[in-house]
């Protein structure tokens, strides 16, 4: 298989960790999409070349709507990741997803709607999206997550809301009802452009507390959840890049190409020869191998 690089998308706790992982070189990257929401580092973990991001951006003044999705996948790939592990904070939608846990889902529902959504504005593009995550990738984690001491849940149904307010209870309860797990703002249409780029990933999430189906301990006023929310997120931070660490050599290890790389050798519906000489350039990272 051809070079390994891991992108490492770091979401709320650990974007500000990610140093943590290696020091590195900061890269400011320019895309047809704008800025990255930050610098990307580029380090070794075990040998492994990685890329860091942190989804936020530097003093996480990128909210889940504003967060260039489009700008963030084009720079990693044009650095050329292959491979890519996020990681998100989530609300929790079961009794057994307590908070500290980590979870490696395996479907997604999106209900965000003011995000753009794909790199193919300009031409027909489909690609199959009926498993969201690169199973591969959840394999990975999975293994990377045998004797680990905190609970690590495989599968379950991420709920992507637009946000930035948190759901109200009727609509925990729908989510709930539709058997999802998690509910959170970020992993669309990440996981979506991802696809198009060709790039496997796969998503730890982090659950901070239960979403609002759940009724708070009455000894519990606003300030002090906040605060056990806060420490919820510091401790499955710390899990969560433990299980990354342990997951980068394992990727790096993989010895068959997977089918989330190939994920436009049929889904390419326009003429090809008739796309703009600007269209073909803007897409070249990502469409670059089929445009001949
Ligand atoms: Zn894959």
């Amino acid at each position: 298989m051809s070079r390994v690089m891991v992108g490492v998308i770091g979401g709320t706790g650990l974007g500000e960790a990610l140093g943590a992982l290696g020091g590195g070189e900061l890269r400011e990257v320019d895309t047809p999409y704008g800025r990255p929401s930050g610098p990307i580092t580029l380090a070794e973990v075990a040998g492994v070349p990685v890329a860091l991001l942190a989804r936020h951006g530097e003093g996480h003044l990128k909210n889940p709507s504003t967060v260039p999705y489009r700008a963030n996948i084009w720079a990693l790939k044009s650095l050329g990741v292959t491979h890519v592990l996020a990681s998100g904070a989530v609300g929790s939608l079961r009794e057994e997803v307590a908070p500290r846990h980590l979870v490696i889902p395996d479907q997604v529902i999106d209900k965000t709607h003011r995000r753009p959504g794909t790199f193919f504005d300009d031409l027909a593009v489909h690609v199959e999206f009926a498993n969201p995550f690169c199973s591969t990738l959840r394999n990975v984690l999975v293994k990377a997550g045998t004797g680990f001491p905190t609970r690590i849940h495989q599968g379950g149904t991420y709920v992507c809301m637009e946000g930035p307010q948190f759901s109200t209870r009727a609509e925990s309860e729908l989510h709930r009802s539709w058997g999802a797990s998690l509910i959170g703002m970020t992993v669309m249409p990440e996981a979506k452009l991802a696809r198009e780029a060709e790039l496997c990933y796969a998503l730890v999430a982090l659950p901070t507390d239960y979403d609002c189906w759940k009724p708070h301990p009455a000894s519990l006023d606003q300030a002090r959840l906040i605060e056990e929310i806060l420490g919820n997120v510091k401790a499955a931070t710390q899990n969560a890049l433990e299980l990354v660490r342990r997951a980068v050599p394992l990727v790096a290890a993989l010895d068959k190409p997977c089918s989330c790389q190939s994920a436009l050798a049929l889904a390419i519906w326009s003429d090809r020869s008739r796309l703009a000489p600007d269209v073909k350039e803007r897409l070249r990272p990502i469409l670059g191998r089929y445009l001949g």
